[in-house]
């Protein structure tokens, strides 16, 4: 995260996520995309394109056939970008934790901005974690 604010203007204006679940890693993301919660009222909405995503949401135990997917995922997003790992299977491997092929430490393939505990999270620490960013965006010093 060492972007220019100035850089960063547009981003903090509207989110846009592109998301790579693996398992019931989607259903992580229904409550926050769904009528009560409802993304779009701050910005964020999903897009078709890694090319046009700033935040990549992962969620769902991830291998390391799927991670390199996710990295080619990555390396399209333009800058500034930023990787949100929703749940505890990303983070630990969660309840596939001692699968011989399940990833433990998502860090090690991807620069992950920000880790987001739960299964599934709550909308709200989504949202908590998706502000921070904005936040952190606001905080940083004009060019
Ligand atoms: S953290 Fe829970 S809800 Fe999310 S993919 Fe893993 S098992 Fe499913």
């Amino acid at each position: 995260m060492v972007k220019k604010k100035t850089v960063m203007k547009y981003f903090v204006k509207a989110i846009w996520v592109f998301n790579w679940f693996n398992s019931c890693g989607f259903t992580e993301l229904v409550p926050v995309v769904g009528s009560r919660w409802d993304m779009e009222r701050f910005g964020m909405i999903t897009v078709n394109s890694p090319r046009k995503a700033d935040v990549l949401f992962i969620a769902g135990f991830q291998t390391p056939k799927s991670m390199k997917r996710a990295q080619k995922i990555y390396e399209q997003m333009p800058d500034p970008k930023f990787v949100l790992a929703l749940g505890s299977c990303p983070i630990t491997g969660g309840m596939y934790w001692d699968s011989y092929n399940t990833v433990k430490k998502l860090e090690d393939y991807l620069p992950v901005t920000m880790y987001i505990p739960g299964c599934p999270p709550r909308p709200e620490a989504v949202f908590d974690a998706v502000f921070k960013i904005v936040q952190h965006v606001h905080g940083m010093p004009d060019e």
